[in-house]
């Protein structure tokens, strides 16, 4: 995305390359967490009559009257109004707030929604920065990044506790809660279309993603409703919509114009793509895959190793070995990158049996995805508690212990066909 602001109007730097600026506890002015006090960050849609352009509003004390040292409440409250804004396009304009506000020399900012935290240093107050300036960055930004679908921009900054903590009962968490009901009720079969995204082809320019509402893009960064806003900002950008039109195999995935698009995308490099098979056509890869899923020959099943882990994986190769016959923008057939997000989705290598072929996976992600998982198994499979029986670093390494560990969970890779 285009770049236009070249001079915000704030006293300290603002550029990308302060974004993994570290503020220690004695270098800061103050600070906003989650941990001690109520925050929040929204970006909500309005009707342009109820919001004013540009107007700013600090409620409650600014950097200059927060006693230093100290943690406090903090809300950032930004209302956009526009004709082609959608609510969809809310958590992709939010979701931005963190990079922003990082951008700005002497600030920090870890989290999003109402688990954040911001620290100001010292040096950043001194040269004047005040809350004012952050509302000025997220306007300006705003304005500049998503223009095409804001025609109007009102931002609130709140630091009286009471009142963050009324912005967060009353309007934010409703507002999360909805957002997650919409996401659970996306599906692939509730959309008329998926997108491609082609950012990476930087790098690997024979790669294309195909992201659906279930299967995010591989980096685990690009949702459905990432590359549904990214097509309305960037109408010729990355992301462009592929028809469902004329499904020719709704187990495995296969559609005429993901086929289409994914060889116009890669120049022919690529011509056949299905969704949910990791044997035939699987999705490519770039390279930045959060995991990767492998065939284990053994039990027929799959393993899953996502990129934190240094480890050892039963198949007898780390995370780095897979993803260097995984990656590349090349299809291999029994390996495929994937988000953590599909990993739960009904349509996991659906082709193949479904996640009931998901035998190993390390325990922190394991961890991660088990709610879902467990969720999706039972909805499925009617299977209680279905990670209990999937093995993890701390009980096997190996195909034989891994082995060993499926038969005395009786996991139900056991009584399926074989996978290749
Ligand atoms: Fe786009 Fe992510 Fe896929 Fe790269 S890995 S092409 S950024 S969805
Ligand atoms: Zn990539």
């Amino acid at each position: 995305i285009k770049i236009k602001v070249t001079e915000l109007p704030i006293p300290v730097a603002f550029a990308s390359a302060f974004e993994g600026e570290i503020i220690r506890r004695g270098d800061m002015q103050v600070e906003f967490s989650s941990h001690k006090a109520p925050t929040c960050e929204l970006v909500q849609t309005c009707n342009a009559d109820e919001i004013e352009d540009h107007k700013i509003t600090i409620v409650g004390k600014d950097l200059d009257e927060l006693e230093q040292g100290q943690t406090f409440a903090l809300a950032t409250y930004v209302q956009v109004a526009g004709a082609k804004m959608q609510p969809d396009f809310e958590p992709v304009i939010e979701r931005k707030i963190h990079a922003w506000y990082n951008y700005m020399e002497g600030v920090m900012h870890t989290g999003q929604r109402n688990q954040i935290r911001v620290r100001v240093s010292k040096a950043a107050y001194e040269a004047g920065l005040r809350l004012t300036h952050f509302a000025e960055v997220l306007y300006n930004m705003i304005m500049d990044e998503f223009d095409i679908v804001v025609d109007k921009c009102q931002v609130t900054i709140v630091t009286d506790t009471d009142k963050v903590q009324e912005l967060l009962d009353t309007v934010a968490m409703p507002t999360y809660e909805k957002r997650d009901e919409r996401l659970e009720t996306l599906t692939d079969e509730s959309v008329d279309q998926f997108y491609t995204c082609t950012l990476c082809q930087s790098f690997a320019p024979s790669h294309c993603c195909v992201v659906t509402p279930e299967r995010l893009g591989l980096c685990g960064a690009v949702s459905w409703l990432d590359a549904k806003a990214t097509k309305e900002l960037n109408p010729t950008g990355p992301c462009q919509p592929i028809s469902k039109e004329g499904c020719e195999d709704e187990v495995k995935g296969i559609y005429p114009d993901v086929n289409r698009m994914v060889a116009e995308a890669t120049q022919g490099a690529l011509e056949k793509v299905t969704l949910y098979s990791i044997m035939e056509d699987p999705m490519t890869s770039c390279g930045c895959f959060e995991c990767i899923c492998g065939i284990e020959p053994f039990s027929n099943g799959v393993i899953i190793a996502n990129r934190e882990y240094a480890g050892m994986t039963p198949l007898g190769m780390t995370f780095g070995e897979l993803a260097s016959m995984t990656g590349g923008g090349v299809q291999t057939p029994g390996f495929m990158g994937h988000g953590r997000h599909f990993i739960a989705s009904k349509k996991f290598m659906s082709a193949e049996g479904g996640f009931e072929r998901i035998v190993w996976m390390p325990k922190e992600l394991k961890d991660d995805v088990a709610e879902r998982l467990n969720k999706s198994a039972k909805e499925k499979y009617g299977i209680d508690n279905f990670t209990d029986m999937i093995a993890d670093e701390t009980v096997a390494t190996d195909e034989e212990t891994l082995m060993a560990f499926l038969q005395e969970k009786n996991h139900p890779v056991l009584g399926l066909d074989p996978i290749m």
